[in-house]
């Protein structure tokens, strides 16, 4: 690691020595996590269209424990932005992990512009598909390098324009030597919303049709809250969107909302219409609306 410091071409030689072994990438997958799926033999590239995202009777259990989702049925045409809401252990994350095809449906299937993302290659899924998590991990290399890791061929005009429509320009010039300051583990501390920020625009520079956003749960501060919420609703702009959202901020900017509970979808419609007395949606928002998480339900 050592001896690839400083150069942006070695940088870039790690940056796919990682992603080629699968230690690491821009997804949800976690050092260490066993790979529980293969591509099917000579599975074809999935074709990107518009992004429309089908599950179908989609039924899901983590080993011998209960099902995780049972026959979870969802239509969302292209360009359609939805929030998943719910209460702790509903699902949520379930659901936006099967569509990265972290882990196989047990029942039903998931299918991207009408080709089931079980056989087509992992690759390919995954460039369909820009991930936004909760807390990025970030390589202890420069920022250059951290936001070019969502594509290694990116130039460095690219990265530029990334950052800017993600609102992170102006946090990265104030950085001791900018875009080339050393982050991560021993480097330049970045705070949640910084974090969030740069995953963002790892998120434009990828360019995927379909983005899949884990929302922060923790407190951020209002000016970065502020930050995040702009570049979250350019980030969106035609692209289709599926967001475990925690924030009310965040629902209104949504067509839709799917609220899970107990592994099932048990209020669909727009934030508007789910507000109705007596709903589950209702009962979340107010609490929050009273300073109560979510998950506190
Ligand atoms: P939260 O809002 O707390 O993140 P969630 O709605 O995202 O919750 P999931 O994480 O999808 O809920 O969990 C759904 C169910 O699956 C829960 O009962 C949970 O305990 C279980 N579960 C989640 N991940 C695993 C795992 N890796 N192994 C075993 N069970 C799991």
């Amino acid at each position: 690691f050592r001896i690839l410091h400083g150069s942006r071409d070695m940088a870039l030689s790690l940056v796919d020595l990682v992603q080629h072994f699968g230690v690491i990438d821009d997804t949800l997958r976690v050092v260490g996590q066993p790979q529980t799926v293969r591509d099917v033999i000579g599975a074809p590239a999935l074709v990107k269209r518009g992004g429309m995202v089908e599950f179908r009777k989609v039924s899901f259990s983590y080993g011998s424990a209960g099902e995780a989702l049972h026959e979870i049925n969802i239509e969302i045409p292209a360009g359609q932005k939805v929030g998943i809401v719910g209460p702790s252990g509903a699902g949520k994350s379930t659901l936006i992990h099967l569509l990265q095809r972290l882990y196989d449906v047990n029942g039903g299937s998931i299918s991207i512009d009408g080709q089931n993302i079980a056989e087509v290659t992992q690759d390919s899924l995954r460039r369909s598909m820009a991930v936004v998590p909760q807390d990025i991990s970030l390589l202890h290399r420069t920022v250059m390098d951290n936001i070019r890791f969502a594509r290694p061929d990116a130039t460095d005009e690219e990265i530029f324009r990334a950052a800017k429509a993600a609102h992170c320009d102006r946090f990265i010039h104030k950085l001791s030597e900018g875009y080339n300051t050393v982050v991560g583990e021993r480097g330049t501390k970045l705070s949640g919303g910084q974090r969030q920020r740069i995953g963002i625009a790892r998120a434009f520079l990828k360019d995927a049709p379909i983005i899949v956003l884990d929302e922060a749960t923790s407190a951020l501060d209002t000016e970065s809250e502020m930050e995040i919420q702009r570049s979250l609703v350019r980030m969106m702009e035609d692209r289709t969107v599926i967001a475990v959202a925690h924030r009310l901020s965040t629902l209104s900017a949504f067509d839709r909302v799917l609220v899970v509970d107990q592994g099932q979808i048990v209020e669909d419609g727009s934030p508007l219409d789910l507000r109705r007395q007596g709903s589950l949606f209702d009962r979340m928002w107010r609490l929050q609306a009273e300073g109560l998480a979510v998950e506190n339900t």
